[in-house]
């Protein structure tokens, strides 16, 4: 039990390592500075960070949110961005962790921890931008039929049941992507951007064509009922903050808390499961 709770422990500060290196690939994303080019430092005042101030979460709060050369404010997305890919860690390694101890299905964790940290930086890019790039769509894409190939190569049953499923996998990323092209092409990208519907290709190729639905519909309520939120809030001003009601808000977060809800808590809120089986 220590043990396990220790390896936990490490999953998550391993995750927040990888979230605090997507925090720097996003920032640095189509800026044409490498992600990787030496040590990160501070945006305000240049100063290269020590081994202690690149910990993650822990040097924020040790810093209390500050610079320690200039006393600039560190964003909030750095801590938020690094907990949150160290809890996706620690959940993918606990929804595949075997019976026995510590055991894992290695090829699911690996598929899934790539596509996790993908995920992340999709849904931070859209919120910073209002664009999901190319290259991490296409990422979770190509993960997601991966893992089909996973599935089909783990799957050792009946032969006409790994077709069926396999083919029924494939189909969900197109049959799930082209209501949302549909919107995007009504609505001349205003209601909906084209990234969106390319995001829920790789979404349909994880969760299969039940679950995959089931992501969808969860992201437009949580999107509605952000949206209704927000309209509220117009009609104040929250924390001297004036919300504008005409803000675009974008999509993917809602489809990646859509896809996360489903992955982690089987919500299949269509109840249709029992389709497929
Ligand atoms: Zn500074």
């Amino acid at each position: 039990m220590t043990t396990e709770i220790i390896f936990y422990i490490l999953v998550f500060i391993f995750g927040t390592i990888i979230g605090s290196f997507l925090n720097v690939l996003v920032l640095r994303y189509n800026t044409g500075v490498s992600a990787t080019k030496g040590r990160s430092f501070c945006f305000s005042c240049g100063k290269k960070l020590g081994p202690l101030e690149l910990f993650p979460v822990l040097s924020f709060i040790l810093q209390r949110g500050k610079c320690r050369g200039c006393q600039s404010k560190i964003s909030w997305q750095y801590p938020v961005v690094e907990s949150i890919t160290g809890l996706l860690f620690v959940g993918v390694f606990l929804k595949y962790s075997g019976l026995i101890g510590l055991y894992f299905d290695s090829w699911y964790i690996l598929i899934y921890l790539v596509a996790m940290a993908t995920l992340v930086c999709i849904a931070v890019y859209d919120i910073k931008h209002k664009i999901i790039p190319d290259g991490l769509v296409i990422t979770l894409g190509l993960l997601g039929l991966f893992k089909i190939m996973a599935d089909f190569f783990l799957m050792a049953g009946v032969p006409t049941e790994i077709k069926t499923h396999l083919i029924w996998y494939l189909a969900a990323g197109p049959m799930l992507a082209f209501p949302l092209f549909l919107i995007w092409l009504v609505s001349r990208g205003r209601w909906m951007g084209l990234g969106d519907p390319k995001l829920v290709l790789g979404i349909g190729w994880f969760l299969g064509p039940i679950m995959g639905l089931s992501a969808v519909i969860l992201a437009f309520w949580t999107g509605a009922i952000y949206g209704v939120i927000l309209m509220v809030l117009s009609k104040f001003s929250w924390h001297g903050l004036k919300i504008n009601g005409q803000t675009e808000v974008p999509f993917a977060p809602f489809l990646i808390l859509g896809f996360l809800l489903v992955f982690f808590f089987n919500i299949d809120v269509l109840n249709l499961g029992f389709l497929i089986q």
